[in-house]
């Protein structure tokens, strides 16, 4: 494993496995469990690592944040943006690198 990606695991508390192909016809090189901004910031960069991504997500789309109304404290982010706005934006990223997303 990358250690950059390696790092990202352990600082966001993920759980980071091999696939089970029993899961899926394809085999994945990572997974990640969660749709907080901590599991799209594992899925991101692995997949920016040229890993194939499956991301589990769970019934709480966005996790905690989204429920924020007013989020004020993103760095690089000028002004308020909803948590929403913010998942949006991560999840949009998500997409672009082609993250295989598993929902409940
Ligand atoms: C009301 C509110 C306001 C906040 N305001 C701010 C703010 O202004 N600024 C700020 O910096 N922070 C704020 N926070 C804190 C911020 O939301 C959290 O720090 C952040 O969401 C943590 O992200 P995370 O991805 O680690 O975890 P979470 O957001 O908790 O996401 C974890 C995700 O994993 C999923 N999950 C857990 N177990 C499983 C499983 N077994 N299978 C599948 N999915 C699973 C959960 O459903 C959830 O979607 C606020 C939080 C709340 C509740």
């Amino acid at each position: 494993m990358h250690p950059l990606l390696f790092l990202t695991a352990l600082i966001s508390g993920l759980f980071l496995f091999p696939a089970s192909p029993a899961l899926s016809d394809e085999i994945w090189d990572v997974a990640v469990v969660g749709d907080g901004p901590a599991g799209h910031s594992a899925t991101i960069e692995a997949a920016r690592l040229g890993l194939s991504v499956a991301h589990f997500t769970g019934g709480n789309h966005g996790g905690q944040i989204s429920l924020t109304q007013t989020l004020n404290n993103w760095p690089g982010e000028p002004r308020e943006i909803t948590g929403s706005t913010l998942i949006s934006r991560m999840l949009a990223v998500s997409k672009e690198l082609k993250v295989h997303r598993f929902s409940d």
